[in-house]
């Protein structure tokens, strides 16, 4: 969980993660926040974001992106690149809806020491986290000739340290501030709810990886009862640009 602090466009709230003793979470690790400028006045401008994680494409989310036409920042992992050229290609071809970010080269958090993140291995050295920027940076590069801004972990959990780290690198660190589906664990009712509650300024996070679980019709779903209650989306250029 993240606690909504002071902000403006764009801030970024280090937060510790309350749910330290959570299972899967290490104690100590920070989960960002993110959100954008609010439109104010009752209406709800939101960034959409979806992580790539190792898995595959999910065409019930990407297939509602492009027929409603909305934006969405895709953090993609260089893993996922390798197994789906297919999904990668629906993503290049559609630069008007996808903008590709850094998911990290092989999906390892960027968290020190060896507890597991979520059953996930940590990077588990400052070298490590560097090679995970770094090497995933490169692969978003090769293919959309553009450097990656923004960097978001494996699990959306940091050690401290790690954050500095990244930043030293060029790149800003991406929360969110609204969970939409839980890791793709979450039944799509509950996930359609969780979005179409979306407040404005919220950047939102969920899952393009996995078109086996029922997850995904729920992003799918609530994306499209946002766009009908009128909320304008925006990327995340808009949370830099202040
Ligand atoms: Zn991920």
């Amino acid at each position: 969980m993240v606690s909504r602090r002071a902000f403006g466009a764009g801030a970024l709230a280090l937060t510790v993660a309350s749910g330290a003793a959570a299972s899967g979470r290490p104690p100590g690790v920070v989960e960002p926040g993110l959100w954008v400028k609010g439109a104010g006045g009752g209406a709800r401008t939101v960034a959409v974001t979806l992580d790539a994680c190792p898995g595959w494409f999910d065409p019930r989310i990407a297939d509602v992106l492009v027929e409603k036409r909305i934006p969405a920042t895709i953090f993609i992992t260089a893993v996922w690149m390798r197994w789906n050229p297919k999904g990668l290609a629906y993503f290049l071809a559609r630069p008007d809806i996808f903008t590709l970010e850094n998911h990290g080269a092989l999906h390892l958090p960027p968290v020190l020491g060896d507890a597991r993140v979520y059953g996930l291995a940590p990077a588990g050295t400052v070298e490590a986290i560097r090679a995970e920027v770094l090497d995933g940076a490169a692969a978003v590069e090769k293919v959309t000739g553009r450097r990656p801004r923004w960097y978001r972990g494996a699990a959306g959990l940091y050690s401290p340290a790690a954050i500095p780290v990244i930043e030293a690198l060029g790149f800003k660190v991406a929360g969110y501030s609204l969970n939409a589906d839980a890791g793709a664990s979450l039944p799509p009712a509950m996930v359609a709810r969780r979005l179409e509650a979306a407040k404005d300024g919220d950047v939102t996070e969920g899952h393009i990886n996995q078109p086996r679980r029922a997850s995904g019709a729920g992003i799918a779903a609530g994306l499209v009862a946002l766009q009908a209650a009128g909320v304008r989306f925006v990327g995340l250029d808009e949370a830099m640009a202040g």
